[in-house]
Parts: structure tokens; C-alpha cells; sequence
């Protein structure tokens, strides 16, 4: 996880979070529902970096760079 809880403090399996938001793709003329799940858009959050993620406290950038980093 980004922040780096682990699956064992968790207790559960992480949440997955679309860096770029589903509904942009539908609403996107362009672009299909399937097209936001791409590995590229993934990370996987503990609850509250989720939450976080969602209000946009935690940028994309920042989501990305993490999650390139392991
Ligand atoms: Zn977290």
C-alpha cells in the first residue's frame, strides 16, 4: 500500500482506487466504462488513503510516484 500499512494491519484486502476516475471515462465520448481499468490507473489503498484519494487530499501525482516506488 502507498502509504504503507501492510495486508496484516489492515486485516483485510486493500482497497483498489482508480486514479482517474471511473465516471470521467463515461462520461468521456471517447473513452468505455472498461478503459479506466487499465493496471496504469490502479493503486491499492488502505480505507482512509482511500478516502483521501476520493476527496482528492492525495493527488494523482502523488498516487502515482508511490506506487511506482513499491
Ligand atoms: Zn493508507
Amino acid at each position: 500500500m502507498i502509504c504503507g500499512a501492510t495486508r496484516e494491519e489492515l486485516g483485510r484486502n486493500p482497497d483498489v482506487h482508480h486514479i482517474i476516475p471511473v465516471r470521467r471515462y463515461i462520461e468521456s465520448e471517447r473513452f468505455s466504462r472498461e478503459d479506466a481499468h487499465f493496471l496504469e490507473n490502479l493503486v491499492s489503498l488502505c480505507s482512509s488513503c482511500h478516502r483521501k484519494a476520493e476527496f482528492g487530499k492525495i493527488s494523482p501525482e502523488q498516487l502515482r510516484q508511490r506506487r511506482d516506488r513499491g
